[in-house]
């Protein structure tokens, strides 16, 4: 346990990151909706002030939170991570390379383009690579494939209470058509096989599965802890696979602001639609941040702006100076580092 002085500190600081970053520029959020690369309204998204948490949870099991903390979305794309976690964990490494690369694609996550010198998608984090990933689950059937995906959540998140939410897996069927379109030209060009519609609904149910912000940060912070839930002690999935996971988030995570992202926040992370960003320092902490206003790439733009400031204030990227890396310093206790300026 941390000294309770300590936590006082890193919540004040944290409260204070999540005042300052309330106001919302309107103009930014309106871009991608205008852009029409999505399916996702502002009516949908709901009211982007209300929604806005910030959670930290620490490989000590420490967790902090801010703003709306307990309020459930859907994971989306952030599955994505879990299920390509579970295909490495099935699968030998160098079958899984050969139906889906990692290479970032440079094209919105659900465009219809492919890696066509290696005949495969470009990378697990785009829809394409998902749905063979999802394919790569082992199960015999798409229920079981679903049941592991969930277990595997469940633990990450350290609660039995993740589910499949209904109404969002059924508005997902509803506008599959490019996610539908994306499965049967893979099919057809024998980069899938099978029931493609079966498949569909294996990806687009994990994509519905809701959570709290608070768990997002604590499934990044078991990521950052070798799969080792860090509250519940718990080993959700062997580590070994754990770089190849990071690497693939570290380069393809952000959709096509990955590079952007890699460049100024610089720790392995994944996005999605409903505007929550997971990231991941390893060995130190998990962040989980929502807020539904989305930019021009599909990421929330709140998360972003926020997953910079800690990155910048704590000296997170990987490249950082060793100057920068003194906030954090190797050992020292991540609730510490979070107090300093
Ligand atoms: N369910 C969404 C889709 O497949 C997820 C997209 C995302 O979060 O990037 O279109």
């Amino acid at each position: 346990m941390p000294d309770p002085a300590i936590r006082d500190q890193v919540n004040e600081r944290l409260g204070d990151l999540y005042e300052r970053h309330l106001p919302v520029d309107d103009e930014r959020l309106d871009h991608y909706y205008e852009s029409g690369r999505g399916t996702y309204s502002p009516a949908e998204a709901g009211d982007e002030r209300e929604r806005f948490a910030v959670c930290l949870a620490t490989v000590d099991g420490e967790v902090y939170e801010a703003g709306r903390h307990d309020w459930p979305f859907a994971l989306h794309s952030i599955s994505k991570v879990f299920a390509y976690a579970l295909a490495l964990a099935d699968n030998r490494r160098e079958d899984v390379l050969s139906r889906v690369g990692v290479e970032p694609s440079g094209d919105a996550f659900n465009s219809i383009t492919f890696d066509e010198r290696h005949h495969r998608p470009h990378n697990p984090m785009v829809n394409a690579g998902a749905l063979v990933t999802s394919d790569l689950v082992r199960g015999d059937s798409t229920a079981q494939k679903l049941d592991r995906i969930l277990a595997l959540l469940r633990s990450c998140a350290g609660t039995d209470d993740l589910e499949v939410a209904e109404e969002t897996f059924e508005k997902e069927v509803r506008t599959a058509d490019r996610n539908r379109a994306t499965a049967y030209l893979m099919r057809a060009e024998g980069m899938l096989a099978g029931d493609v519609e079966e498949l569909l609904a294996l990806y687009l149910r994990q994509c519905s599965v809701h959570v709290t912000c608070t768990q997002l940060a604590v499934m990044a912070a078991t990521l950052a802890n070798g799969f080792v839930n860090p509250i519940s002690g718990e080993q959700a999935l062997a580590r070994d696979r754990i770089r190849d996971l990071l690497s693939v988030m570290y380069t393809c995570g952000m959709y096509d602001a990955a590079g952007q992202w890699a460049y100024e926040v610089g720790v392995p992370a994944k996005s999605g639609v409903a505007g929550a960003i997971l990231a991941v320092v390893p060995g130190k902490l998990g962040i989980g941040v929502y807020s539904p206003g989305l930019d021009a790439y599909g990421n929330s733009v709140r998360g972003v702006s926020v997953c910079k400031e800690i990155a910048a204030a704590l000296g997170l990227h990987v490249f950082a100076r060793e100057d920068e890396d003194a906030l954090l310093g190797t050992g020292t206790p991540a609730p510490q580092q979070l107090t300093e300026r």
